[in-house]
Parts: C-alpha cells; structure tokens; sequence
C-alpha cells in the first residue's frame, strides 16, 4: 500500500481537492487501483448539519454518510467506492477519543493531543487500508491550508504516519498558488517559499508542489521555487486555470507527468503511460458540442456555485452524452412569487428544482412546476424537486386546495407529503434522515423504466425526512400522476411521472450522486434529451 498525501497553502479554494481527484484518475489510467479520502479539521461531526452557505453541498454516498462534496470530485473523477470512514472530521475525532477516555479504554492515562488524537487520524488511515486489501495508493487530501490551528494535529499525525510505515511508501504533494500582480506583471513565489517552510517547520518536506496559476510557470520561477522549497525542479507541477471544464485538470496535470512523479517516488514500478482517450473525448464533447438547450434550476441557492455542485455535473455529463451544451439559467424563486413563472423564467427548454430545505421560495417552486406541467416544459424534479410537483399537482389538477407538505405548513387540509410514523419522535438533526442507497423497484411500461433500460431494480442514494403521503397515492393516480418507481422494502414513492407530458418526471432520491463523465444518469440523460427536443420543436 502507498498513500499520497495532498496539502494546500496560501489560501483556501485553490482546487485541492481536484488536483487530489485528477491524480487518483491519472494514477487509475495507469492500471493502478486508487481509493480516497478527505480529512477536514472542522469540529462538526460531518457536513449534514451545516448551511449550503457555509460548505456548498452536502454529498451522500451509498451508506448514508453526509460528506464533504469533494467525495463528489473523487467518485466522479475515479471509480474507488467510498463510504463513511473515508471523510474524517475533528469532530469524529474528538469524538472517538471522548468515547474512548469515558469507556476507560486509556488506562488512567492523561489522555492528550499527541499521541491520543493522533493516534485516533492515524487509526483511520488504517482502518481504511485494511478495509481495502486491495488498493495500491490511498490519496488522502487534508482540507484547510496549511498555517491554520485546526489542521496541526492532522498534519503531525501524517508526520508520525510517514516515519513510521516509512517514507519510501508516502508521497507528499502540496497545493500552492503563484499570485500573478498585475502592477508588476510577475508572478510571485513567496506566499509558496513560506507556505512550504510552514510545512517543513511541522516536520513535512513535500515531495512534489502543485502551483496554481493563471498563466504558465515559467522555468525561472520553477527554479527558485525548487531551490527554496527544497525539491527538484522536475517536482515543480504547474496547475493552469483550465479553459472550459473541471475535467479538463487531469489533462492539464499530466503536462508535468504528475503521475509519473508519483509512481516514480513510491516505487510503484513500471505502470504504463494513460492515454486518457476516453477522458479526452469526453472533454472535447464538453468544450466542442453541436447543440445546446437552456435549463432553468430554480432553487433557493442559485447565486452559490457549489450549492448544487453534483447537479450541475450531472447536466455536463448528460449534456456531452448528447453532444449538447447545458446552459443553465438560475432561477430565485422568491422572484417566481413576486412576478410569476412566466416572466422570471421565460423560454427555456427545462426546468429543474433540486432539493431543498425550508419554505423560503417553496411557492415559487410551486409556480415553476405548474409552468412547466401547463407549458409541456421538460420538468425534472430531484427530492424537494419531486414534493413540489405532487403539492402542485394536488391542488392544480386534484383541486385539494392548500394541499402541502408538513414541512412547510403543519396544520394543511391536504398533507400530501409528511413525515412517516418512525421520523416523528426524532429530535436530533444530525444524521436522522432517511440516507443512502436503498432499492427501488421500477414499473414496467413507464417512462422511468424505458430511461432505465427496463431495469425492473435500481438503487438510488436519498438523503430527506419527508414522504408522499400513502393517504393520496390513489387520488393522485386518478387524476394521472403515474407512481413509476416505489422503495422495494417499505413501498414508499421514489419515482413520479405524468405520462401526458413530453417529459415530467420526480425523483425521492437523488440522482446527481450517480452520475459520472461518460455514464450519465439515465434520468438526467432523458431530461437532457427531452430538452433537445424541446429547443428543436421550439427554436
Ligand atoms: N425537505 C425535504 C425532506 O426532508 C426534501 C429534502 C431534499 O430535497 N433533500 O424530505
């Protein structure tokens, strides 16, 4: 087993986590078996709990676990399977050690920061590797920058890691940026030279240092960082803005053989140079596509870019599988409720609403729903996305009047989304959702179960409390919602249609967590599609 370990200096959102992801699908193209994993020095327990304002969105994975979204990056950029234990926070650490202390498992020791806790980070490296026998290189990207307070003991740990499973199994890789100064028209080293004697002060010396920059790294400054940071100046990687796509960073990371670095300082041996080809043609169908259709995603968190991260990706992979360029138009539904469907979201070739929490703008959503039913607009509705279609079609075409969820309005006539008996009691927010992966089975005959290929099984990823209430199913059927998917252990709805409709369609779960380059999830595949035709009959 070989590990890597990916730092960041100078400032935080400089791509860490996609350099950490584009090695991990070099290092795959190279036949090698790659798996990752996210340490994050907050305090919280996981992400679940915290506002899309604070971490962007929150990513599940097959066993439920809430994580932080650069798992997404991973699981899309590599095919290693990931579950809870490979995101780790202060939280759980801490945690742990508690638990531990109270149970009396440290003897009457004074229990400490070192080697306590770092035995505890150290123990989940292993932990991961034992679970996974049969892994070559374990990519381990430590979030924060390095300086900071709350990463110190994570990064001894790693110190302690390397020494003792030796350093010639452990490559250490750190993130940098190369401030461009416009004034001067330089590029500047220093915040790297110091971001780099940080590190070395804890007791790391990198291996290889990635520069992030807006131009190229020219070979004087590859120089003088090498000569300063005290590596070789082969180990100095440039990592340019990418022009058009993220998926275009494992192409760019390969221009200074990143990869071959890599392999060359663990000793892995002779693993043959990737050629990429499928991940080239992918990125040329994303930088280069003959058509382009508008969708709208109305939801409440359109003005952050990370808030619906995997749902954006998922459009791009579905978009490329159909040579098409998803232009997406950002929908605030609160303006929705003030000046009408028509007006703020106007022609478009679909409509999306993702999940959600909250009523803030769940009318508005209300509005996009009936619009796209009423217009034959394609509607894909995700979680919230699928609730709000059943609220609207409750009252628009059953005539419940105020029909609603619980979550929204307690006391509705109409609870047609609630919560199932076992949510009731739950007082803890975090972690009490129904999460993770559980199968669905499909009827046939469906529009659902043509996109998924006649699968009659599927097993998708959720992450909600609320239901469409068993009370309504019949009534909904009658007036023509099409029940097309139910969970195959407690018969709860998972997939609704409306089958006099070009294309609309509600999921429980949550697609976009499945969805990879070159395999597109069927549903958002046959959004995408139905949006194509849309713009041709339209445009
Ligand atoms: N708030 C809704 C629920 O809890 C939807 C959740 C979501 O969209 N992820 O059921």
């Amino acid at each position: 087993m070989k590990y890597i370990f990916v730092t960041g200096g100078v400032v935080s959102s400089l791509g860490k986590g996609l350099a950490a992801a584009s090695i991990g699908t070099l290092l795959e193209h190279r036949g090698l078996k790659v798996l990752m994993q996210k340490f994050d020095p907050y305090l919280n327990v996981d992400p679940g709990s915290m506002s899309p304002y604070q971490h962007g969105e929150v990513y599940v994975l097959d066993d439920g676990a809430e994580t932080d979204l650069d798992l997404g990056h991973y699981e899309r950029f590599t095919s290693a399977v990931l579950s809870r234990i490979n995101n780790l926070t202060s939280g759980q650490v801490f945690d742990a050690v508690i638990k531990k202390e109270r149970r009396g498992e440290y003897l009457g020791k004074t229990v400490q920061f070192i080697p306590h806790v770092t035995d505890e980070i150290k123990g989940r490296i292993h932990q991961v590797t034992e679970s996974h026998p049969d892994v070559d290189v374990l990519i381990t990207e430590i979030g924060g920058t390095v300086g900071d307070m709350e990463g110190l003991l994570f990064l001894e740990a790693l110190r302690q890691f390397a020494l003792e499973v030796g350093k010639e199994h452990v490559c250490f890789i750190h993130v940098t940026l190369l401030p461009y100064i416009k004034a001067a028209g330089e590029v500047k080293t220093k915040p790297t030279q110091q971001s780099v004697a940080k590190l070395r002060e804890i007791g790391i010396q990198p291996d290889i240092i990635i520069c992030r920059t807006e131009a190229d790294l020219d070979e004087d400054n590859r120089k003088k960082i090498a000569m300063f940071c005290n590596v070789d100046r082969k180990h100095v990687v440039a990592f340019r803005d990418v022009a058009h796509t993220i998926y275009e960073c494992p192409l760019d990371l390969r221009r200074d053989k990143i990869d071959r670095l890599v392999v060359d300082k663990l000793g892995l041996g002779h693993t043959p140079t990737p050629a990429l080809e499928d991940w080239e043609h992918f990125v040329q169908r994303v930088i280069h596509p003959k058509h382009k259709v508008t969708i709208a995603v109305a939801g409440k968190y359109t003005e952050l870019q990370d808030a619906y991260k995997s749902i954006y990706e998922s459009l791009i992979h579905a978009g490329a599988h159909h040579d098409t360029k998803v232009q997406i138009v950002r929908v605030d539904t609160e303006a929705v409720e003030d000046d009408g469907a028509r007006a703020v979201i106007g022609e478009v070739d679909g409509i999306l609403v993702p999940g959600g929490f909250g009523d803030r703008g769940t009318e508005g959503k209300i509005l996009a729903a009936k619009y796209a039913r009423e217009n034959k607009i394609p509607y894909f509705g995700i979680c919230l996305g699928m609730q709000i279609a059943t609220i609207e079609f409750a009252r628009n075409v059953c005539g419940l009047k105020d029909a609603n969820s619980t979550e929204f309005d307690k006391s509705t006539p109409h609870p047609v989304i609630c919560l199932q008996e076992e949510q009731k009691g739950i007082q803890d927010m975090g972690a009490t959702m129904r999460l993770g992966s559980c199968e669905s089975i499909v009827l046939a005959g469906t529009k659902t179960a043509e996109l998924y290929d006649h699968k009659d099984h599927i097993k998708e990823r959720h992450r909600h409390r609320y239901e469409l209430n068993p009370d309504y199913h019949e009534r909904l059927q009658q007036a023509g919602m099409v029940i097309s998917a139910v969970s195959a252990k407690e018969g709860l709805v998972e997939i609704i249609e409306l089958p006099d409709h070009p294309f609309f369609i509600g999921s429980q779960f949550h697609p976009e967590f499945q969805s990879k380059p070159n395999f597109p999830h069927p549903l958002f595949a046959g959004f995408v599609m139905a949006a194509l035709d849309h713009a041709h009959h339209n445009g």
